[in-house]
């Protein structure tokens, strides 16, 4: 499994819609200070159905949507699809190929989809849920949260492994079977 490409239409900085292929292995965003690298790393996690707007470095979760410049209107949503290859099925879907897409309209309601077909963000997280991917996903390491990490007591460290990993609920399916 690996991402494929991803779609932002409104997110953040990305007024127009602008699409980034990656390339199974290592890839690489480079470019000059706020020209948008963390907000695609921001989009990245939104579309897997981040829920808390501190996370995206915003105040609340209509800061996602492009908010103007002095020569380009503010946009009424922001929208961002990702698309997995998934030709070794890691991902429990009968597709080789994912796409998940978030919406959010200004006006507050969001909408979900899964290959063009609209889903709740349930489906989404069940979806992403054993890849390591997804909900309060420590894959994902932000600017200043190295130092969270490299400083963090060995047993913290072991569970942002395991969760990274998906095996942290087997653990605690362990624990609870050992309590019994
Ligand atoms: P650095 O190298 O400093 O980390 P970066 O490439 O990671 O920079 P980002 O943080 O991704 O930069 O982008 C910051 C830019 O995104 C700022 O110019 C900010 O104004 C813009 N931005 C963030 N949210 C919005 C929004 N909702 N609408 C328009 N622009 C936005
Ligand atoms: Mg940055």
């Amino acid at each position: 499994m690996h991402l494929k490409q991803l779609t932002l239409r409104g997110f953040k900085s990305f007024a127009t819609a602008t699409t980034l292929t990656f390339e199974p292995g290592i890839n690489c965003v480079v470019g000059p200070n706020g020209s948008g690298k963390s907000n695609v790393v921001d989009a990245l996690a939104w579309v897997m159905g981040e829920q808390v707007a501190k996370t995206l470095r915003g105040g609340s979760m209509a800061d996602v949507i492009f908010a103007g410049t002095a020569n380009r209107p503010a946009l009424g949503r922001a929208e961002v699809s990702l698309t997995i290859d998934n030709s070794d099925g890691a991902l429990p879907i009968s597709y080789t190929e994912v796409t998940i897409s978030r919406t959010l309209f200004r006006s507050g309601g969001s909408e979900y989809a899964i290959n063009g077909s609209p889903v709740r963000l349930l489906d989404i997280q069940e979806l992403l849920s054993d890849t390591g991917m997804g909900r309060e996903m420590h894959v994902i390491v932000g600017q200043g949260r190295l130092d969270a990490v490299l400083q963090a007591t060995p047993e913290e460290r072991r569970s942002f492994i395991e969760e990274a990993a998906g095996v942290l609920k087997h653990r605690r399916r362990k624990e609870k079977a050992l309590r019994k």
